[in-house]
């Protein structure tokens, strides 16, 4: 019901048709992702170990126990430190991994270059970066002044709200390290010498870097989950039998489709003031025009002798998908689409009349 009224569409138009012009999953699919992803995320179940195994997993902590000054971490901006450092995550495809550029009086040491795991996001990768310096720096006792691009993972630091396992972690050896880790934040491509250099050495450590491997986070986990509903979203619409012609029109789904306007779910469900749809759910005795022609979307459309002037010239196969997805967003042609249905409509009501 919501469906259509959203839609405003012929009330007989198929549901699964309305879920593709809309860009919404039907409600039994959603559901059966949402629970997957509670089971998974929540319950760290392995009964989805096609997806990911939860092993693999990080995970959310308690955070109402853990103190303020643990949870909100100020590295403090100091001028007499004794190495410069740049870190940076980078993602190229599947592949993630960071750099971190250490500086001893303006000469750069042995770069440190890691690699990460394919469902590592690159926040996983800045952080990672920001903690591989502060344990070098507590390692030596030295003191060092870390510049990031990531202002995600800065803003993560001092927030007390983040929930990630991991992220707590890396605040628990910032806590530690206090003393002797500097963290500002630097502007990213904007000619940083250090930063391009560090931002070079990411690209190269997220394929050829030493392996680090890091739990994968929440998002990869509604990641896979927004995946599977649409591979049954795609499957379910493959084999349904009804939405023939929605289906010639766009044959896969899209989250981001939305067509509301109920001009072009007429044209592309067939389902509207037509004499052919009409007449198939008895309203009219007979399918055709009053030009006697069969009266049908695309009749009115292409070739109805009395809407000459609004007909168009519709590209067939899989240029009509593309043709069909750009359209819709453009108002000239969906005052024209207006035009001729609202001819059609005045048509079927002098059929209803004779
Ligand atoms: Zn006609």
């Amino acid at each position: 019901m919501f469906l259509l009224k959203l839609s405003r569409a012929y009330k007989t138009t198929p549901t699964n048709s309305l879920n593709i012009l809309l860009g919404i999953p039907s409600l039994h699919l959603v559901t059966k992702s949402l629970f997957i992803r509670f089971n998974i995320w929540k319950l760290r179940s392995d009964k989805f170990r096609e997806l990911i195994d939860p092993i693999f997993l990080d995970f959310y902590r308690d955070i109402n126990s853990i103190s303020s000054n643990r949870k909100i971490i100020i590295c403090e901006d100091f001028t007499d430190y004794d190495y410069e450092v740049y870190t940076d995550g980078s993602r190229i495809g599947d592949n993630v991994g960071f750099s971190v550029c250490f500086f001893e009086r303006n000469s750069l040491l042995p770069v440190f270059c890691y690699k990460m795991i394919s469902f590592n996001s690159v926040f996983q990768a800045e952080l990672a970066a920001i903690n591989f310096a502060a344990g070098w720096a507590l390692e030596r006792n030295v003191k060092i002044k870390v510049f990031s691009d990531s202002k995600s993972s800065i803003e993560a630091i001092r927030s007390p709200k983040v929930k990630s396992n991991f992220v707590l972690s890396v605040k628990d050896n910032l806590y530690n390290a206090k003393d002797l880790v500097s963290l500002v934040w630097v502007k990213a491509h904007a000619g940083n010498p250090g930063n391009e250099l560090a931002d070079h050495f990411a690209k190269i450590a997220s394929s050829c870097g030493a392996d680090m491997s890091i739990p994968a986070p929440y998002s990869y986990v509604k990641r896979i989950c927004k995946e599977f509903l649409m591979n049954e979203w795609n499957s379910y619409w493959k084999n349904s039998t009804t939405g023939k012609r929605t289906k010639e029109i766009l044959p896969s789904a899209n989250l981001d489709l939305l067509i509301s306007n109920k001009y072009v779910i007429y044209l592309f469900t067939n389902h509207g003031p037509f004499p052919a749809y009409l007449c198939r759910f008895k309203i009219l005795n007979n399918p055709d025009c009053l030009c006697g022609e069969h009266g049908d979307a695309d009749h009115y459309l292409t070739s109805c002798m009395y809407n000459k002037d609004y007909h168009l010239l519709l590209p067939t196969g899989a240029s009509r998908t593309h043709w069909t997805r750009k359209l819709c967003k453009n108002y000239l042609f969906l005052n024209r689409l207006k035009s001729i249905f609202e001819i059609s409509r005045k048509i079927c009501d002098d059929l209803q009349r004779l």
